[in-house]
C-alpha cells in the first residue's frame, strides 16, 4: 500500500544522504499521518493544481497587487468543492486541510479564515435565525466580513474592551461609540480595505445606565456598492506589515453610530424593545454518557 500511496522523491544530489537514512521514511510518514490523511491531502493537492491562480509568483509585487491577488486566491479557494465542505470534515481532515492551505498561501488562507469563516462561525454560534441573511449574503459574495474584538488599549484582556453599545429606547437602536482613541478597534484582519460588515464586541449599556458586559453585534461598515464607510464610522488601513501583507488589517472608530436592535447577536442574551435584558440558558451536552 505504501508504495502506491507515497511516491519516491525525484533522483538528485540529495540521493546519497537519503540512502544513509537508518529508517523507512515512508513507514514513519504513515505512522505519523495515517494512510487516510495522506490520501486526503494528496487528493486536495491534485484538486488545487487545477487552478494556476493559486500558484505562487516569483515576481515582486506591490502591496496593492499582493492584496488583490490574495482576494482572488481566497475566492478561488472558496469555489473548490472539497474546501467548501471544510466544516463537514472531521478533526483530522480539518487539520490536514489547514496544513495544505497554509503551505500553499498563508495570506489567502488567513483572509479566508477571518473574513469568511470566523465571521460566519461567530454569527452562527452567537446569533439566531434573524442573522442568517448575513451568512447567505457572504456566501453569495455580496458582503465580506471581519472580526472586531481587539482595541488599541486592550488585546488579551477581552473584558476590558471599552467600545460602548448603548440602547436607545426611543429609536429602538444601539448607539455604538468609541469613547476615545484607545477604544479604537485595531489590527482587524480584512477591515483595512475589503470588509463591508463586522462582528463587533462592545459593552452593552441599557437606558437605566446599567453596564451588562461584553456583547456581540453584527455591524454594517461600508456600503457594499460604493465601498464608502457609513456616516459615523471612521475606518482605515493599518498599512504594510512585516509579513502577511495579503491581509489588509484595519482599524475602526465609532462616532455615535446607530445600528438596529436586531443587530445584537442574541442567542445567549437579548434586549427587548423596552430595553430589558433577557438572558437565555444554553446547555451543551458533549457526551451523553456523562450523567
Ligand atoms: C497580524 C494581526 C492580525 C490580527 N487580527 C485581528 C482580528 O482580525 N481581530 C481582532 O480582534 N484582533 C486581531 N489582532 C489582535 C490580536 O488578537 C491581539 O494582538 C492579541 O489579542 C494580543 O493583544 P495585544 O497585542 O494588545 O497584547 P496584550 O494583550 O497587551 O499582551 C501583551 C503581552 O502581555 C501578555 N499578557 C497579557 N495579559 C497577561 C496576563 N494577564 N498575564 C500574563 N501575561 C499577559 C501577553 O501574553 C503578551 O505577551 C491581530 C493582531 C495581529 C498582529
Amino acid at each position: 500500500m505504501s508504495g502506491e500511496l507515497i511516491f519516491d522523491f525525484p533522483t538528485g544530489p540529495l540521493d546519497r544522504y537519503r540512502k544513509n537514512a537508518t529508517f523507512n521514511w515512508k513507514k514513519l510518514k504513515i505512522f505519523l499521518e495515517t494512510e487516510r490523511i495522506i490520501q486526503f491531502k494528496d487528493e486536495l493537492y491534485k484538486e488545487i493544481k487545477k487552478y494556476p491562480i493559486l500558484y505562487s509568483t516569483p515576481v515582486t509585487q506591490t502591496l496593492n497587487d499582493i492584496r488583490h491577488n490574495t482576494l482572488k486566491k481566497m475566492y478561488t479557494l472558496l469555489s473548490i468543492p472539497s474546501i467548501q465542505s471544510f466544516y463537514a470534515a472531521d478533526v483530522d481532515e480539518s487539520i490536514a486541510m489547514a496544513t495544505v492551505l497554509y503551505s500553499l498561501d498563508t495570506s489567502a488562507t488567513i483572509k479566508m479564515s477571518v473574513s469568511v469563516a470566523l465571521f460566519i462561525a461567530t454569527v452562527l454560534s452567537m446569533g439566531t435565525e434573524r442573522h442568517l441573511s448575513y451568512v447567505e449574503d457572504l456566501l453569495e459574495k455580496k458582503i465580506l466580513g471581519c472580526f472586531c474584538l481587539t482595541e488599541i488599549g486592550h488585546g488579551t484582556n477581552a473584558r476590558g474592551m471599552r467600545t460602548q453599545a448603548t440602547y436607545d429606547v426611543n429609536s429602538k437602536e444601539f448607539i455604538l461609540h468609541s469613547p476615545d482613541f484607545e477604544a479604537a478597534k485595531c489590527w482587524v484582519g480584512g477591515l483595512g480595505q475589503g470588509a463591508t460588515h463586522a462582528v463587533v464586541y462592545a459593552q452593552l449599556i441599557t437606558p437605566d445606565g446599567v453596564h451588562h458586559g461584553l456583547h456581540t453585534f453584527v455591524v454594517p461598515i461600508r456600503d457594499p456598492n460604493s465601498m464608502l464607510p457609513f456616516p459615523g464610522i471612521i475606518v482605515g488601513d493599518m498599512g504594510e506589515k512585516a509579513g502577511l501583507n495579503g491581509v489588509d488589517n484595519g482599524f475602526v472608530i465609532f462616532n455615535n453610530y446607530r445600528i438596529r436592535r436586531e443587530n445584537l447577536l442574541n442567542k445567549n442574551a437579548d434586549v427587548d424593545e423596552s430595553g430589558q435584558v433577557l438572558l437565555f440558558l444554553t446547555i451543551i451536552v458533549f457526551d451523553e454518557k456523562i450523567s
